[in-house]
């Protein structure tokens, strides 16, 4: 016979609720179903009840929602108006059971057990009796009167004798479908007690293993047992198979799909578990059982974590060498009904740590002040630590036992990412090792963790793009292009977690489709604030995150360091950062180094073209950069290609900016800013410590041609037009082209107009093309020649592009 439990969540709806019928009536019988509450009652139960010992009567609605609730399913499921009179009188008769209950509960402003799981237990009455007649022919019975539970030692338990004979007499003979809720119980004097959160898949293995059943199946959303909770690991797939200790490990610390002492009934009578999907019935879901399956390739099966947990320790020299401490601590925490999640003891013996629930806290350091009272008194003989906003992580594996290696693995992945580890524990079976950290980083670290231990089918990329002009958009579009390329060809998944511009700003942990984020950052976006969007960026704290930015903001360039000491990659094509003072480009580098990630600026020089990249493989393998000669200017290489006599300097620059080549300022471009900061970039790669001032500049226009606003610098410009004209068509007369000349010459830097004739590898320089050449000593009669486009929003988003590549090595 087969025990088969559906959880809240195959109960979510009345669609779902029809699907379990359909699962029920593919089964043989006799069988025995057990159900939860429909999905979050419970928890909205125990939030009225809350609600209502503090005195607040908001309690009020929260119940009566709840039997809405009950009524709205009552009348989608069942069509038979005589099932639904039942049905509507029964939640009728709890709910007003229920208001009694809760109204005492507010008048005394406090509640006991008995009360609270008065409360707690309604969900299951109603939605077994409401299931029970949309199923149809079956045997509805009260699991209050088939489980008994007991207290020992201040803990609720189940009293196993009297519950046995109990389900043997009443369930031994069934030969049809026997539907039971879940979770509820009672006590010796009749009272209501319930079995814990989650515990109708306790309910169910009891049940199971008192009548020895062939198999017990938990129905839940999830394709089965997973390598860790999906809704925390995106990456997380279905084990095929566990064993029981393995299971039971995974649910100790964390893993709610199956409530953890569900396990030891089944596990004594070696029934295995089936855990199931509601939601994909085909699929084949997890078998839990005494085998231990050796075939997967990774030596852990599973990773879980307990999200909300403190760290207590009893320190001081008094524990030094006194036997029988942690029998009298740990003895007073049982009397305190404080459950232990976890315990690390240095070797020292200087101190003991254990981890709790922050619900028993205080009941825990109450009780240890109560025992060392002594001690304690003793100034600093001992005393107790309390940290708190932690959480768990456990990896958990029989295979463990037998490989060396996996703790290097766990605390590599950790380090690598800035994780710290704040305690650690192994368990004595060596099925299990845990580790302690902030609350904080607990989604990156189960991700990296999950990455270092499972072999993942892709990688993942999360993109902060700053700057949705000419450059920013076309990176979008080229991403949003090739996202199943990078996917099914490169296993690489790029998703876009935060966008801002100078105006707008959207983050969403989710993701933001990339294909419509500039539609979504408008109508949806908050006000743009570059701290908040870097503080929204550090909160997701997820791995392989990357900073992109398309602005050409000083503000934005200022940030790096920061973002960077977040274990944040960097990829810019804004020239500012590198070109600043040399110690903090120096800076950016040195703090990229220390954290294992990547900062990326390949786009600050010509475009797309791979000038950084190669002046930096050079002199890594050894090579020396004795010249460099440039064009670096893709606008003013235009401008100057553009210029006839029927298109003066005035309207060229316009052009210019049309295109798209110069920068949102044409300014930086005709004074020859940009120019000074790409060959100072240049020459800091190529080794030498130079800073802006050092660069030796021959501007092209007059100064006074800089004052004042842009308006003002197109309209003085035109006063040099003719000037720019005679002295283009005199050049041309003898076959000579205007330049705009950047050279590093034994570390000397200098910029100039400068004019070249066809001997020049300039001379034939197109359209908004850059030129490099270098000589080195391995170049040095001829030097290397890197040209092409250098300017243009696709080639330099190209560029980023690349770069973004390199940081995740695909
Ligand atoms: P039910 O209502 O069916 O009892 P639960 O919410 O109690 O369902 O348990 C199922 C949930 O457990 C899943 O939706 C998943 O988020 C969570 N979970 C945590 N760890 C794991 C894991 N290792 N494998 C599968 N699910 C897990
Ligand atoms: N309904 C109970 C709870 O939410 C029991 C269960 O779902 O298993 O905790
Ligand atoms: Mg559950």
């Amino acid at each position: 016979m087969k025990v088969l439990k559906f959880g809240g969540s195959s109960l979510g709806t009345p669609d779902r609720i029809r699907g379990v019928k359909k699962i029920i009536e593919a089964q043989t019988l006799p069988c025995i179903v057990v159900v939860s509450a429909f999905e979050g009652v419970t928890d909205q139960l125990s939030r009225t009840a809350e609600l209502a010992s503090s005195g607040n009567e908001e309690y009020k609605d929260h119940f009566e929602k709840i039997i809405t609730k009950h009524k709205e399913f009552t009348h989608a499921l069942l069509n038979d108006e005589a099932d639904q009179r039942k049905a509507l009188k029964v939640v009728s008769v709890i709910s007003d059971e229920l208001r009694e209950v809760l109204k005492g509960i507010f008048l005394l402003h406090g509640s006991t057990k008995r009360a609270i799981d008065q409360v707690l237990a309604a969900g299951e009455r109603l939605s077994s009796y409401i299931t029970g007649l949309f199923f149809g022919d079956c045997y509805l019975a009260d699991s209050r009167e088939l489980i008994k539970t007991d207290v020992r030692q201040g803990f609720l338990v189940v009293d196993f004798k009297a519950t046995n004979t109990l389900i043997r007499e009443r369930l031994g003979k069934l030969e049809k479908l026997a539907l039971l809720p879940g979770y509820i119980a009672s006590n010796q004097n009749g009272e209501t007690t319930t079995l814990g959160r989650g515990g109708s898949d306790y309910t169910a293995a009891i049940i199971a293993a008192a009548l020895k059943a062939d198999v017990l199946e938990i129905w839940t959303d999830v394709d089965g047992f997973m390598t860790a909770d999906p809704k925390k690991v995106e990456k997380a797939y279905t084990i095929e198979s566990l064993t029981y200790s393995e299971a039971m490990e995974l649910s100790h610390f964390g893993a709610k799909v199956i409530y953890t002492p569900t396990l030891r009934p089944v596990y004594k009578e070696n029934i295995p578990v089936i855990v199931r999907n509601t939601l994909k019935p085909e699929s084949k879901g997890t078998l839990i059982n005494g085998k231990s399956d050796d075939s997967s390739r990774s030596p852990i099966k599973g990773i879980s974590s307990i999200d909300h947990i403190d760290l207590v320790t009893l320190q001081g020299p008094a524990m030094v060498g006194v036997t029988g401490t942690s029998a009298r601590l740990f003895g007073a925490l049982a009397k305190s009904e404080v459950n232990i999640i976890l315990i690390t003891q240095a070797s020292s013996e200087f101190s003991i740590t254990f981890a709790v629930s922050p619900a028993d806290t205080k009941a825990a350091t109450d009780a240890i002040s109560s025992e060392f009272e002594r001690e304690i008194a003793l100034n600093d003989e001992l005393r107790i630590l309390v940290e708190k906003n932690l959480s768990i992580i456990a990896i958990v594996g029989e295979k463990m036992k037998n490989t060396p290696g996996i703790s290097a693995t766990l605390f590599k992945s950790l380090g690598r990412n800035g994780i710290n580890v704040i305690a650690t524990a192994q368990g004595s079976s060596e099925l299990n090792i845990s580790v302690v950290i902030k609350n904080e980083s607990l989604g990156k670290a189960l991700n990296v963790i999950h990455d270092g231990f499972f072999l993942s089918r892709y990688k993942e990329m999360n993109l902060f793009i700053a700057g949705t002009g000419l450059v920013g958009s076309s990176l979008l579009k080229q991403l949003f292009k090739q996202l199943d390329l990078l996917l099914n060809e490169r296993n690489l998944r790029v998703r876009l977690r935060g966008i801002t511009n100078s105006r707008k700003m959207l983050t969403d942990i989710k993701g933001i489709d990339l294909g419509t984020c500039k539609e979504i950052l408008r109508t949806d976006g908050i006000k743009a604030d570059i701290s908040l969007f870097i503080l929204e960026m550090k909160k997701m704290n997820l791995r392989n995150s990357v900073f992109i930015d398309c602005t050409a903001d000083a503000k934005v360039a200022a940030r790096y360091g920061e973002i960077l000491s977040e274990y944040i990659s960097v990829v810019t094509a804004n020239k500012i950062a590198c070109s600043s003072e040399y110690t903090y480009y120096q800076e950016l580098k040195s703090i990229a180094n220390e954290r294992g990630v990547r900062f990326m600026f390949e786009t600050t020089v010509g475009a797309g073209l791979p000038i950084i990249r190669t002046i930096s493989d050079l002199v890594l393998s050894g090579d020396r950069i004795f010249k460099i000669e440039a064009v670096l200017s893709g606008t003013l290489n235009f401008i100057f290609n553009e210029l006839n006599g029927e298109l003066p300097l005035s309207k060229a620059i316009k052009k210019a900016k049309e295109k798209g080549y110069s920068e949102p300022d044409p300014r930086i471009d005709l004074s020859g800013t940009d120019v000074v900061r790409k060959i100072l970039i240049l020459a800091r790669e190529a080794g030498y410590q130079l800073e802006q001032k050092d660069v030796e500049v021959h501007k092209i226009l007059p100064d006074e041609c800089f004052e004042g606003d842009l308006s003002d610098f197109y309209r003085k410009v035109e006063k040099y037009d003719d000037e720019f004209e005679r002295k283009r068509s005199e050049l041309e007369k003898n076959n000579k082209k205007l330049r705009f000349f950047a050279t590093l010459d034994q570390g000397k830097a200098k910029v100039e107009l400068i004019s070249v004739g066809p001997e020049h590898p300039s001379f034939y320089l197109e359209g908004s093309n850059n030129i490099v050449l270098l000589t080195t000593e391995r170049y040095r009669e001829l030097p290397m020649v890197i040209k092409g486009y250098g300017a243009g929003a696709d080639v330099t988003a190209a560029g980023v592009f690349a770069d973004l590549m390199r940081v995740v090595n695909v």
